[in-house]
């Protein structure tokens, strides 16, 4: 995310970091050094030392375009954004044309209206053919799962940052397996399957949120934990987090991101049809 351009009106009143847009080159350094060590991990947060995941390059197509099955409920059509709200939880105002959504700078996230707690997302996105800036200025956005956990979206094609920042990290806590990014300007597919965190009676932590990602059609997380909400800069944890269930969120960081065919589906229980 470097910075969380807008987040919800909840996540704010929930004290989570929110940022401002950035698209400028200066703004978008290496890594740093001057941030905490991961507990677990030898790196510190955006370590510009961390390894950086090798590049697997991609079959043309995976689940591009991939219609949604019958218990989908489908987020966007590429018609209209009904589904979806900016902050302030009021009509979001990004652009939609020829089957896609983009980025509207400055219009800030949008999340959708609709709450999931276990599920399986399938989203497409594209970054800007027109590249333009470097490192986490350069084709900026963020699936953010419950609206806090982040799954980057970065135009990783020839665009060194630190490991933990680039398509497909879980921002801030653990790169992609690998690198499986297209070009600017082409079309990505995500399946994200999510477990939800679970706390008990109390509000108690009894089981961290995990993701399994699938980028371009390769695995770059199986049954990974979130440390916590996503954080710029910082450590997290579950402090604050109280809730089994949340929106999907995209990330307005700036950049003319564009996304399309967007559905959802609860993950379902054994022997519960
Ligand atoms: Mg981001």
């Amino acid at each position: 995310m470097q910075k969380i351009s807008v987040l919800s009106a909840a996540l704010l009143v929930a004290g989570f970091v929110v940022g401002s847009p950035s698209s400028n080159a200066a703004d978008s350094p290496l890594g740093y050094k001057d941030t905490p060590i991961i507990p677990g991990q030898p790196w510190h947060v955006h370590d510009p030392d961390r390894p950086h995941p090798r590049i697997v390059t991609p079959a043309a197509t995976f689940s591009h375009n991939a219609a949604a099955p019958a218990d989908a409920t489908v987020l966007f059509d590429g018609k209209d954004l009904s589904k979806w709200q900016n902050d302030k939880g009021q009509a979001a105002e990004w652009k939609v044309e020829n089957g896609y959504m983009e980025v509207v700078a400055k219009k800030g996230n949008i999340s959708t209206k609709e709450e999931f707690g276990d599920f399986q997302l399938h989203i497409e996105f594209a970054t800007p053919a027109n590249v333009q800036g470097n490192s986490q200025g350069r084709g900026n956005s963020g699936i953010f799962l419950h609206g806090i956990y982040e799954m980057q979206v970065l135009d990783s094609y020839d665009n060194p940052t630190y490991a933990d920042g680039q398509v497909g990290a879980m921002y801030g806590q653990y790169p992609p397996l690998v690198n499986p990014v297209k070009k600017p300007g082409e079309w990505q597919s995500y399946d994200i399957i999510f477990e939800a965190p679970q706390f008990d009676k109390d509000g108690k932590l009894i089981k961290k949120a995990s993701v399994t990602s699938i980028l371009n059609g390769v695995v770059v997380h199986h049954k990974k934990e979130y440390m916590g909400p996503t954080q710029h800069k910082e450590l997290t944890n579950y402090d604050r987090v109280h809730s089994s269930r949340g929106p999907i969120a995209l990330q307005d960081h700036g950049n003319p991101m564009r996304f399309r065919n967007i559905w959802i589906r609860p993950l379902g229980e054994y022997d519960k049809p």
